[in-house]
């Protein structure tokens, strides 16, 4: 087993979304900023074998990497923290685990043995965690054991990174985020539901290290004693996690709280003194003092769980930031998108996205507002699907295919402007079949594209089974759309824009995937920079009317 790497787990009391995600990069992007490398996965206690067949609404989005591993959506903050990549041994689910033992079961590895949860489960579990220490790659790998301690489901990941204490001496610890609630009607912070998790962690064998205690008001120094006492932890191990503003503060909260501090104490790690931590405060600062405010649309039908876009949200907060300006998000759900009531929410907008999805619910309102977008000259940007309603809407209403459509949702239609790949058509299983993964693209020169990129080929990454169908190419260059972005080892369109628009785009990859706080996507900046311009020629042209 690797002889540098350092391994901290860090799980869950109490009650579900805590932020254990959020501390782990918190804790990641500090001992980075100390000059550690480090990496994070995330253990998901589901039986799917990854959540790219689950409904957003279940799990919010589905983040991808660039080698193509459709992932739990913790893995972008992990990225976009860090600003470093993941990949398919980043995200490990139960579902994965059972589904190589089974395997290796089938072909006879076993060689006769009994397959049981101790050992060949555990054993999965501790080589998927242990591969990426593999080679020394990192100083630390932090793993996120998904759920919350004491569900029957995440047994096994308790039971491994038990063990792995004992395989790893002097190299494992253990970070539990538990929950000090408040009760208003005696006005006191309670530690009782941190003592009970930290006891059932205890009944698995395992005493945790360090606590994070998430909570609404300060702890005193009465109350970290209390809980160090109770829970067998050292007084400054008792760190605490108040709410924050906004995530991206909580690095500098945990800073405070000296939590690096203390795992670099407990492991031996050798930090540097000081934080490289420059570009992250900066950030910070433009994001608490913006000069502006954007009001962008953001049109898709899982808006009721803002989960679901969770990357284009941040990656709009990001571009924001660099703009000095504070983007307000309205979620717009696509069945709104209807009648007077597209005029009444859109017009007041600076900028419109149509969001990513699947399937035909909906999908009516989605190309609804791209028709707004485009005839009001308002700042559009659509994503994946959003690129494809983008390509039907001007197929219908400006070339005059009045029944263009994808066939994913009209699959007779007469004018299949958007259509499945070829490959696509062979397969049967839904999961991990679609275009997946990092692509290289192409960028025409004298773009809208290649201003903003200022590169002739990009890396970009797709979540997709249909494309644009490029018999229909010519009506559209010669109704003035540009294909701005090709991949042209598939001859596949990537992008296409409207010169004739201030500022249209559509994009048939997912480039929220790419934004990172110390390193904001283009493309976002690009468009936030044109909504704010769109902003202030509204103003202008009002005042010229009302002088
Ligand atoms: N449903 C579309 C396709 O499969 C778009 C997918 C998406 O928006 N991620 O091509």
């Amino acid at each position: 087993m690797s002889s540098k790497t350092k391994y901290i787990f860090v799980t869950g009391g109490v009650t579900s979304s805590l932020g254990k995600g959020i501390i782990s990069a918190s804790l990641a992007k500090l001992l980075q900023a100390r000059g550690l490398s480090v990496t994070i996965q995330k253990l998901d206690p589901y039986i799917n074998v990854d959540p790219g067949t689950l409904n957003p609404y279940e799990h919010g989005e589905c983040y991808v990497t660039d080698d193509g591993a459709e992932t739990d959506l913790d893995l972008g903050h992990y990225e976009r923290f860090l600003n470093v990549n993941t990949s398919q041994d980043n995200n490990v689910t139960t579902g994965k685990i059972y589904q190589s033992v089974i395997n290796r079961e089938r072909r006879g590895d076993y060689l006769g043995k009994t397959v049981q949860v101790i050992p060949h489960i555990t054993n999965e579990i501790k080589d998927h965690i242990i591969q990426l220490g593999k080679d020394d790659s990192y100083d630390v790998v932090i793993t996120e054991i998904g759920g919350t301690v004491g569900d029957i489901e995440s047994l096994p990941f308790i039971e491994s990174i038990r063990q792995l204490k004992w395989d790893l001496p002097g190299k494992v610890l253990f970070v539990h985020l538990t929950l000090i609630p408040y009760l208003s009607t005696s006005g006191e912070l309670k530690t009782k539901p941190t003592q009970h998790s930290v006891k059932t962690l205890l009944e698995y064998g395992i005493q945790p290290d360090i606590l994070v205690c998430r909570t609404e008001y300060h702890l005193d120094s009465d109350l970290r004693k209390k809980i160090a006492l109770f829970c067998n932890v050292e007084q400054k191990c008792v760190i605490e996690s108040i709410d924050a503003k906004t995530i991206y503060e909580v690095p500098l909260l945990m800073k405070e709280e000296k939590l690096d501090e203390v795992v670099c104490e407990k492991l031996s790690l050798l930090g540097k003194n000081h934080y490289e931590l420059k570009k992250w405060e900066k950030f910070l600062n433009h994001l608490s003092e913006p000069e502006r405010i954007t009001e962008i649309a953001l049109i898709g039908k899982y808006v009721e769980l803002k989960d679901s876009y969770i990357s284009i949200a941040e990656s709009l907060i990001h571009a924001g930031a660099e703009n000095k300006t504070r983007v307000n998000i309205h979620w717009i759900h696509s069945s709104e998108m209807e009648g007077e009531n597209i005029k009444n929410q859109l017009s007041k907008m600076d900028g419109i996205i149509v969001a990513p999805g699947f399937g035909s619910r909906a999908v009516e309102g989605k190309i609804s507002a791209v028709k707004f977008a485009r005839e009001n000259q308002v700042p559009f940007l659509g994503i994946c699907l959003g690129m494809q309603c983008a390509v039907i809407e001007f197929a219908r209403n400006v070339i005059g295919f009045k029944e263009a459509h994808s066939t994913e949702i009209n699959s007779d239609t007469s004018y299949p402007v958007i259509s499945m790949m070829e490959e696509q058509k062979e397969l049967k299983n839904l999961g991990g079949t679609m275009r997946l993964g990092a692509y290289d693209c192409h960028v025409e020169k004298d773009s809208l594209l290649h201003k903003i990129y200022e590169n002739d080929v990009i890396s970009e990454r797709h979540r997709h089974r249909y494309e644009f169908n490029n018999k229909y190419m010519k009506d559209f260059e010669e109704n003035g759309v540009v294909f701005s972005g090709k991949n042209k080892a598939n001859n596949l369109m990537e992008t296409i824009e409207i010169p004739d628009h201030p500022w249209f785009i559509g994009v048939q990859y997912h480039p929220e995937y790419k934004s990172r706080v110390v390193n904001p996507h283009p493309l976002f900046i690009s468009f936030i920079k044109a909504a704010l311009t769109h902003q202030t020629n509204a103003v202008d042209s009002l005042s010229t009317v009302n002088p």
